[in-house]
């Protein structure tokens, strides 16, 4: 989904500098010169991000920063203030505001875009699926839902795994080392499915275990005695 990002900036040539390199990186922009204009925008659809000049005619940024953190509606939208002032205090202040990041006046292009993608990605609440889940020579590939093994020396093998199985493997590595209850499990992969019992994650497993087996990855699913399940990169040897 095209993310979308509101730049709060009175000064022409800097908004649009601005605008052509968000929208150079594939985001949506829309523009406002002051905070009254800025909000009947967040109003109508909430940004993603909103780029936040310090200095605006009318209300100072600092201060609009302030209402956005304190309303209910626009406290999670993330604000990446942008200063003219290098003075330590004031981007402190600015912190303090509730800007989640600062660039200062002038900035390059490249770094100012990975502001924003790192402060995008520090807020977004979906997993990144674009990266693999990786413990021992499991490679899970969440997005792609596929899972390779990967032995040093060996070709990487594909491993055809069900839809169930995947999720269960998914929900042990996303957690790796970490030892989950069968009861934790049915909630995690099954979440409110009632025909399931804790038994029954004892069958998934083996089968899981069964479908690892010939890539030689099944030893890293480990059963904890009186606790449950857990996958790990470090199995004890059988
Ligand atoms: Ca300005």
């Amino acid at each position: 989904m095209t993310q979308h990002i509101l730049v709060v900036e009175d000064e022409p040539s800097i908004a649009e500098l601005i605008a052509v390199n968000l929208a150079h990186a594939g985001f949506e922009v829309e523009r406002a010169l002051q905070s009254d204009q800025a909000l009947s925008m967040i109003n109508r659809k909430a940004p993603s991000l909103i780029v936040l000049d310090w200095m605006l005619p009318g209300k100072p940024g600092i201060q609009f920063a302030r209402e956005l953190k304190s309303n209910e509606k626009t406290k999670a939208i993330p604000i990446l203030m942008l200063t003219a002032r290098g003075e330590e205090a004031d981007k402190v202040a600015g912190l303090n505001a509730g800007a989640d990041d600062y660039v200062t006046k002038p900035f390059s292009p490249n770094e100012f875009i990975a502001r924003v993608k790192a402060l995008l990605r520090r807020h977004t609440s979906e997993p990144d699926i674009d990266a693999p889940l990786i413990v021992g020579p499991l490679r899970l590939d969440q997005g792609g839902h596929r899972l390779i093994a990967v032995w040093p020396g060996f070709d990487p093998k594909a491993i055809a795994l069900g839809p169930t199985y995947f999720k269960l493997l998914q929900f042990l590595m996303l957690n790796p080392e970490r030892v989950h209850t069968r009861n934790q499990l049915l909630d995690g992969v099954w979440g409110n499915d009632k025909y399931i019992d804790e038994r029954t994650i004892d069958v998934h497993i083996k089968r899981l275990r069964e479908a690892l087996q010939p890539s030689g990855c099944d030893r890293f699913v480990e059963t904890v005695r009186g606790a449950g399940y857990r996958i790990t990169k470090t199995p004890k040897e059988n």
